[in-house]
């Protein structure tokens, strides 16, 4: 059984073309800037658990429209390799129905799960939070060690590999990190573009309800401009495509 926080069944959003997206209950990390706080506790009441052959229902409906788009179906979360097992066992019937997989994931988790899904994953929307890991930790409450191995152990298979990466005023734009974390990305050659993600404060209100303390009250989101800049940063270095939204 998978724990499932929520389903899109129309999603452009979640990588290519048009897309069903299942967000798992669950995640390891704290981002300050995180959107939906409610998908990490293991233990959220209004979360429900499918088994892999209901949600392969659910996910079928979209066929007509992921054929029509080259889109598919995106596991997300929280962090969808929490329950890497159930990951697998889902992508194993979509890939036998000849529905392209996707997995929106963080990557702060062991190696092995990672490897459990590699077979039956065919692209991967991988962050990086934080190219230090000392920041990473002030960031998101964990150094990125596991991600960074991760990423080069996803680069070394025949998979489609995005990153995201979110701008966050003070806390992700140096632009030494940011160059950093392009030269990183440089040495990756599965990795096909770079997402920038303007941080934005549209959860905020979720932590208020949960009562968790939000401290980027006063952060506001990135200008057009710095974005640009940024982007063009990242072009420069890494020679791949880079948007933002
Ligand atoms: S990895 Fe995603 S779900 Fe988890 S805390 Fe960070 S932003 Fe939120």
């Amino acid at each position: 059984m998978g724990l499932v926080h929520s389903i899109d069944t129309f999603s452009t959003l979640d990588g290519p073309g048009i897309r069903t997206v299942i967000f798992l209950q669950g995640c390891p990390l704290r981002c300050r800037y995180c959107q939906n706080p409610d998908t990490w506790s293991m233990a959220n009441a209004s979360a429900q658990e499918y088994t892999a052959a209901e949600l392969i229902k659910i996910i079928r409906r979209g066929i007509p429209y992921f054929r029509a788009s080259g889109g598919g179906v995106t596991v997300s979360g929280g962090e969808p390799l929490l329950q890497a097992e159930f990951v697998e066992e889902l992508f194993t019937a979509c890939q036998a129905e000849h529905i392209s997989t996707a997995i929106d994931t963080s990557l702060y988790v062991s190696t092995s799960k990672v490897e459990r899904v590699l077979p039956v994953t065919d692209l991967f929307l991988a962050d990086i939070k934080h190219i230090d890991s000392q920041k990473s930790h002030q960031l998101t409450g964990l150094g990125n060690q596991l991600n960074i191995a991760n990423l080069c152990l996803i680069n070394q298979h025949n998979v489609r590999l995005w990153i995201r990466y979110v701008v966050v005023p003070d806390l992700t734009d140096n632009p030494q990190d940011v160059t950093a974390m392009a030269e990183l990305v440089k040495t990756l050659d599965r990795v096909e573009r770079i997402d920038l993600l303007p941080y934005h404060a549209l959860g905020a209100h979720k932590w208020d309800l949960l009562g968790l303390d939000y401290t980027l009250h006063r952060t506001q989101p990135p200008s057009s401009q710095q974005m640009n800049d940024l982007a063009q940063l990242i072009r420069s270095i890494t020679g791949k495509p880079v948007y933002w939204q």
